[in-house]
């Protein structure tokens, strides 16, 4: 089965071209290295399957679907943080895992399972503004995981962050995808993509 098709896909900034006619497509169940130099147009990619972009030219299929329902099965770690400051780390997991539709018990839950995923269990009702880059980092993994998505989108999650958190982080790469989730990883860390990936 294919989690993600793109077919020639293709994205204008003005006059500049920032991705030229790319297809791809991943299976499920793999760890897709997608890498490229900077400014190589990753996330104007990413972007564009998430939603936040349109294309100029191209498709894209989730799961076999293009809609936005086909959109909740993806979980989006981007690039820049997307977290609020001044919300606890258990109220940011539950305001994205919301937005996704999670109510009630079932949102409770699945908010203390992913901060418990990334090690932040005990970190739950303070803020983020407190927490190192790295605590951030994996605070916004678990804001991307609690709906249970089946395709994970992570741009350059492990960038300027301390070890601990870079080997927490790529452990819970391969955990997710035991789990059976597909997984896009973006990076510029050759040794980080040749550790996860499958294909390139
Ligand atoms: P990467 O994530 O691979 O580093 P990006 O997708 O962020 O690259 O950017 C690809 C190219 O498109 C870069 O040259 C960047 O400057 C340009 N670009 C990205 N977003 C915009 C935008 N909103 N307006 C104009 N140019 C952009
Ligand atoms: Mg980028």
């Amino acid at each position: 089965m294919k989690v993600l098709e793109i077919k020639n896909l293709t994205k204008k900034f003005g006059d500049f071209i920032a991705v030229d006619n790319m297809s791809l497509s991943i299976e499920d169940g793999e760890i897709f290295g997608f890498l490229g130099a900077n400014g190589a147009g990753k996330s104007t990619t990413i972007n564009i399957i998430s939603g936040l972009l349109r294309a100029n030219q191209g498709t894209v299929e989730i799961l076999g679907k293009n809609s936005k329902f086909a959109k909740m099965n993806i979980g989006m770690v981007p690039q820049d943080l997307a977290i609020y400051e001044d919300l606890t780390a258990y109220e940011n997991v539950r305001f994205f895992a919301g937005l996704y539709g999670l109510r009630g018990s079932e949102l409770n839950e699945r908010a203390n399972e992913a901060l418990q995923f990334v090690g932040l269990e005990d970190k739950h009702k303070e803020y983020p503004k407190n927490f190192s880059g790295g605590m951030k980092r994996r605070l916004n993994i678990a804001c991307a995981i609690a709906h249970r998505p089946k395709l994970i989108i992570m741009d350059e999650p492990t960038v300027g962050i301390d070890p601990h958190s870079r080997n927490y982080i790529l452990n819970s790469v391969r955990k997710l995808n035991e789990m059976g989730c597909t997984i896009i990883y973006t990076s510029h860390y050759m040794e980080e993509v040749e550790y996860l990936c499958e294909r390139i």
